[in-house]
C-alpha cells in the first residue's frame, strides 16, 4: 500500500504551535490534503499523544506516535514509535530529564495536553523548548531499544539542525535523516531522506511530506524501505 505520510507535526501542546492544532483539527486537515499516514511529534514529550491515538482511530487514519527531542547538544530528533506505550515511555523519561524550568505562557504560549472532545486536562509545566538531559548517542541507543525510529529533524536548518549544532552530521545509527521541502539531499551524506512539513499550524499540513510503498505502517516495515533508500 502506498502510504503518502508526514511524520512531523506539532499539536497544540507545543508552545510555539497554534492553538488550532488539535489531534482531531489536524487529522481532518491531513485527509483533507491528500495524506494518509501521519505523525504527532510534541517537543520534548508525549502527553497528547493517547488524544492523537483516539482521534485517528475514530477517523480512520494511520499513524505513528512520535516527539521531537531536543538533545544536549541542543538537535532536535524526530523519535517515531508504531506503539504507543513505548512513546509514552520515551515522552515521560524525555519530559523528567528536562530542566525544572517552568513555561511562560505570556512569553512562549501555552502548553495546553487535552483529550480526544478537546477538552483541557491541564497543562505541561516545564518549558518544553529546554535541552532534554539525552545526548544524541544515548538517544538513539534509547530509542531503539524501544524499538523505535529515530531521524535527526531538518538538518538543513540553520537553526535547531544537528549540522548547525555540530557543524556536521555525526555518524550514528540513525535509520534516516530529516530535510525541509527544499534541503539539499547531498547534506545527507547517504542516510535515507525523509521530508515532512513540520507544521506549527493547519495551514502548513501538505506542504511537505514522503511516500512509502509498505505492507502496513509498522516500524519494522518503514526500517526495511529507508535502508533501501540508503545511499
Ligand atoms: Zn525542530
Ligand atoms: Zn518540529
Amino acid at each position: 500500500m502506498l502510504y503518502r505520510a508526514d511524520f512531523h507535526v506539532h499539536s497544540c501542546l507545543s508552545p510555539c504551535a497554534s492553538l488550532e492544532m488539535s489531534p482531531d483539527a489536524i487529522v481532518r486537515k491531513a485527509k483533507e490534503v491528500g495524506l494518509n499516514a501521519l505523525a504527532l511529534t510534541d517537543h520534548n514529550c508525549g502527553f497528547n499523544l493517547p488524544a492523537f491515538a483516539k482521534i485517528c482511530e475514530r477517523r480512520g487514519m494511520e499513524c505513528l506516535y512520535g516527539m521531537e527531542v531536543t538533545s544536549m547538544e541542543e538537535a532536535h530528533i524526530l523519535c517515531l514509535f508504531d506503539d504507543l506505550e513505548s512513546a509514552l515511555e520515551m515522552g515521560a523519561l524525555v519530559y523528567d530529564s528536562l530542566p525544572d524550568v517552568p513555561n511562560q505562557p505570556d512569553r512562549f504560549g501555552d502548553q495546553p495536553i487535552i483529550d480526544e472532545n478537546e477538552e483541557i486536562l491541564g497543562f505541561a509545566d516545564k518549558f518544553l523548548i529546554s535541552a532534554s538531559g539525552f545526548d544524541i548517542g544515548s538517544l538513539v541507543e534509547r530509542v531503539h531499544a524501544l524499538d523505535g525510529l529515530i531521524i535527526p529533524a531538518h538538518i538543513d536548518r540553520m537553526v535547531y539542525g544537528v549540522i548547525a549544532q555540530l557543524g556536521f552530521l555525526p555518524a550514528e545509527n540513525f535509520d534516516a535523516v530529516e530535510l525541509t521541502a527544499r534541503g539539499d539531499p547531498a547534506l545527507a551524506l547517504g542516510y535515507p531522506i525523509i521530508r515532512n512539513s513540520d507544521s506549527h499550524d493547519l495551514g502548513g499540513l501538505g506542504s511537505a511530506h514522503t511516500d512509502y510503498e509498505l505492507e502496513s505502517l509498522t516500524v519494522n516495515h518503514l526500517r526495511k524501505v529507508l535502508e533501501q533508500r540508503r545511499a
